[in-house]
Order: structure tokens, then C-alpha cells, then sequence
């Protein structure tokens, strides 16, 4: 049994923070949530009070980092210069794929999931496609790369949910892959199957998912393949929707559809889905999603650095379609910028102000991120919930002065001083207890651009 007595604690369904509560847990789950009243503990013993591990700050439940690409980490400050695209962005992203390997792949991953759990991510959703061996060839074990970034989670403390991803086609035409493309393909889509179906990711820590990349990757009549298995397993399937206005030409010209229609005609919308970015689709395409009860997962600080665009989030809230956030390229790993660039973002677009409240930003960044990974009992500090508890510090420069409901528009990463994962400390005083991050970051960095 672990208790916590929490200054402040955002409890579920509660528009704002709760003063003094009390919180237990008993093998990685809590057992009891109860807010005393202010100053005095009449149902609870002086004893109980003294043990309990005091919480200064707020705490929330645990964030989930619903879309990320582990490796892009070593990007970071390497892109953003000058001119350029989502296209040309790639091209160097492509460089640092070709240069991984198992052994580089758990280094970088581990460093890179250590930052997040600084940050206050109890579970990252990694968009996994770098499959294969540099010239494409399989490694011994064909999911060697799976297996470094659910081990880089275990060492990293967090848990993940490995959504593998599908990646068979260059492009909507369906060009061969080439180049450094080759590493992420597997041939047809039931060759895709087989490997996943043989992969078991050890440890408690994590999930298994389903990818389709895009619908520049998968072949319209492959689609169903990887639905199916997603379906069959009861495991999540992420898919990248209409990031760039591109993507939805092209498909047009090809199928006559958009890339939500194309999903739709192939059976691949439903529940368990979820569409990453959504930035550039139809009214059409937004009924869709919500009529399959489809999620999406926003990336704000990668769709403002690839010049992608705003995604209408109010549109999708309102059509009743869940959100989730994820930090995506990694050039940012902060889920309170994430969450409030979905309110501010959505000013900019309109000219007005105040389209979500705070309670549902932070929806956006725990329980409903949990569930799109396929965590139903993460996200909430609730008795029975998983015991993810994230306290943000109220006396930083940022934060000082700031009532709690304020912290997701003032707070940053770097005010998170405690998390626990499961029930298990994983950073206290704003330290990880086992990774050195910045060290072992320049190290993992170094190794795969050559620096
Ligand atoms: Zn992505």
C-alpha cells in the first residue's frame, strides 16, 4: 500500500483541481481517492496522514502520448531552419532511418522515452514502421526493432503500445518503396500479418497495436488486411489521415475518395481507430469519422513545424469525435503545449477565443490518449484505475501565481517533478530515477547523424 496526500488533485469529471486528497494504491492500482476536508482529517488517522507521501503542486493522472516516432528525436533542431516542407523534412528523416539499427533503435528510443517521462507521459503510442534491415532483408528476428522500443519503454519506465505499422507503397499510385523505404516494408499486407502475429512484446508494460501508415502506403485492397487483424485482436489501429492537402489529391485522382472515404468503403473506420492529424478533411469526411465513433489524435507542435496546417478541432468535438494528443516528430515533447495549442490554434484560425475548457484539454491529453492506445483504465484518478499519478510544480517562474485550473495554459515539461507509473515512482524532484536523459540523449543522437 502507497499513499500519497496530494495538495491538489484533478479528479475525473471535476471542472477544476480538488484541494488535500488523499490517495492509495495497492499493486500498481488505486485502491482509495479521498479529498479531506480543507485543514482538518476527520475519517482519517494522524498515522495515515504522516506516512503518506506528500504531493505539493497539482496532480494530474497520468498523460498519454497518443503518436510518436521515437527516432525522429535525433531531428530535433536539425530541420527547422530555412526553407523546405513536409517533403524535404522527410528526406532528412529518411537519412537518420537508414543509419538505425536494433541495438542504436533501443539506445535512442530508451533516451527518448526517459524525456517523455519527464514530461509526464505515463504512455507513449509509437507509430512503429522501421521494420527491416537497411537493404530491406528481415533482421534473424523480424521484429528485432519492435522488440528495442518495447524494451526502451520498459527501461524508460513508461508504458507503450507498439502500433506496427503497414507500410507497403511510395505513393498513392503505388510506386515501389526505394532508398531507405525499403526498411519499412513487408511485401503485401498478409506478409505484414504473419510477422505481427509472431510478435509477443514482453513485459506487462505493453500493448500491441495495428498501423496502417496512410493511404499512400497501403493499397486500397490490402486496407482490410491490416483492419481485419486490428479487429480480430481487439488492438488499436492508428492510421496518418490527410496531413497535407497532397495526400487527399492524390487519393482523389486514384480512388475518387478522399483518404477518410477510402477508409470507410474498405471497413477500416470504427471505434477502435484512430485518425492521426485529420488536418485537411471535408465536412464529409468529419461525419464519417464521428458516424464510426473514430477518434483523432492531434500533433499541434509537428503540424505548426511541418507547415501542415490547423486541424478543426471544435468540428470535430462538436461532431462528437474523441481527441487525443501526441508529440509526433519529437521536436517537442511537451503535452501541455500540445493541449493548449488546441485551443490556441483554434483562435487563431477563428479570431475568437475560448473554444474548450481546461477540464477537457485535459481529457484530451490523459484518459481519452489512454484509450486510444488501448488503455480503457488509465487516465483517471479513480479507485480501480491504474495508479499514474503527474505533479506539476505550482511555484515555478511559469506556474507561480497560477490557480491550478490554469496549469495547461502556463505550465511546461519542465514543471513536472513527480510521476509515477503504475503505481512505481519513475521521477521525483523533476529526476529520472534510472536514465541520465540529457546524457544519454547527446550520446543516442551522436551515434545515428554522425556528430
Ligand atoms: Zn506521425
Amino acid at each position: 500500500m502507497t499513499r500519497w496526500l496530494a495538495e491538489q488533485a484533478w479528479l475525473p469529471d471535476h471542472a477544476a483541481p480538488t484541494p488535500d486528497v488523499l490517495i492509495e494504491a495497492e499493486d500498481g492500482r488505486f485502491t482509495a481517492v479521498t479529498p479531506l476536508a480543507r485543514g482538518t482529517s476527520p475519517q482519517t488517522g494522524v498515522e495515515v496522514l504522516a506516512e503518506a507521501g506528500r504531493l505539493p503542486g497539482l496532480t494530474l493522472p497520468g498523460l498519454a502520448n497518443a503518436h510518436s516516432h521515437a527516432f525522429h528525436r535525433a531531428l530535433r533542431g536539425r530541420t527547422h531552419g530555412g526553407r523546405g516542407d513536409f517533403w524535404s523534412w522527410r528526406d532528412v528523416m529518411y537519412d537518420v532511418a537508414g543509419r538505425l539499427d536494433p541495438d542504436s533503435y533501443l539506445a535512442l528510443a530508451r533516451a527518448a522515452y526517459a524525456e517523455m517521462a519527464l514530461a509526464g507521459v505515463t504512455c507513449v503510442g509509437e507509430f512503429h514502421y522501421l521494420h527491416h534491415g537497411p537493404d530491406g532483408r528481415p533482421y534473424d528476428d523480424p521484429n528485432a526493432m519492435g522488440a528495442a522500443l518495447v524494451e526502451a519503454a520498459a527501461q524508460a519506465g513508461i508504458r507503450i503500445t507498439l502500433l506496427d505499422a503497414c507500410y507497403l507503397t511510395a505513393s498513392v499510385a503505388g510506386e515501389p518503396l526505394a532508398g531507405a523505404q525499403r526498411r519499412f516494408g513487408d511485401g503485401d499486407s498478409l506478409r505484414w500479418a504473419q510477422r505481427v502475429d509472431g510478435f509477443r512484446p514482453a513485459g506487462p508494460h505493453a500493448l500491441r497495436g495495428a498501423a496502417i501508415h496512410s493511404v499512400r502506403a497501403v493499397p486500397a485492397e490490402q486496407l482490410a488486411t491490416v483492419a481485419g487483424w486490428a479487429y480480430r485482436q481487439g488492438a488499436p489501429l492508428h492510421v496518418h489521415l490527410s496531413e497535407q492537402p497532397a495526400e487527399n489529391d492524390a487519393c482523389r485522382a486514384a480512388h475518387g475518395r478522399t483518404p477518410a472515404g477510402l477508409l470507410a468503403d474498405r471497413g477500416v473506420l470504427g471505434p477502435d481507430v484512430t485518425a492521426v492529424h485529420a488536418t485537411h478533411p471535408t465536412s464529409a469526411d468529419l461525419a464519417l469519422l464521428a458516424e464510426h465513433r473514430t477518434g483523432v489524435c492531434l500533433c499541434p507542435t509537428t503540424e505548426r513545424d511541418l507547415a501542415d496546417g490547423i486541424g478543426p478541432a471544435r468540428l470535430m468535438a462538436d461532431a462528437g469525435i474523441p481527441l487525443s494528443l501526441g508529440s509526433d516528430s519529437n521536436a517537442v515533447v511537451d503535452l501541455f503545449e500540445e493541449a493548449r495549442a488546441v485551443e490556441l490554434d483554434e483562435r487563431l484560425r477563428t479570431r475568437r477565443r475560448g473554444h474548450f475548457t481546461a477540464a477537457a484539454l485535459r481529457d484530451a491529453a490523459t484518459v481519452s490518449g489512454h484509450a486510444a492506445l488501448g488503455w480503457a483504465d488509465a487516465g483517471r484518478i479513480a479507485v480501480g484505475e491504474r495508479a499514474d499519478l503527474v505533479t506539476v510544480r505550482l511555484d515555478s517562474p511559469r506556474t507561480a501565481g497560477v490557480p491550478p485550473v490554469g496549469v495547461f495554459f502556463a505550465a511546461t515539461a519542465a514543471d513536472v517533478d513527480q510521476v509515477v507509473v503504475d503505481g512505481r515512482q519513475v521521477v521525483r524532484d523533476g529526476r529520472h530515477l534510472t536514465v541520465d536523459v540529457p546524457a544519454e540523449l547527446r550520446a543516442a543522437v551522436a551515434a545515428v547523424t554522425g556528430d
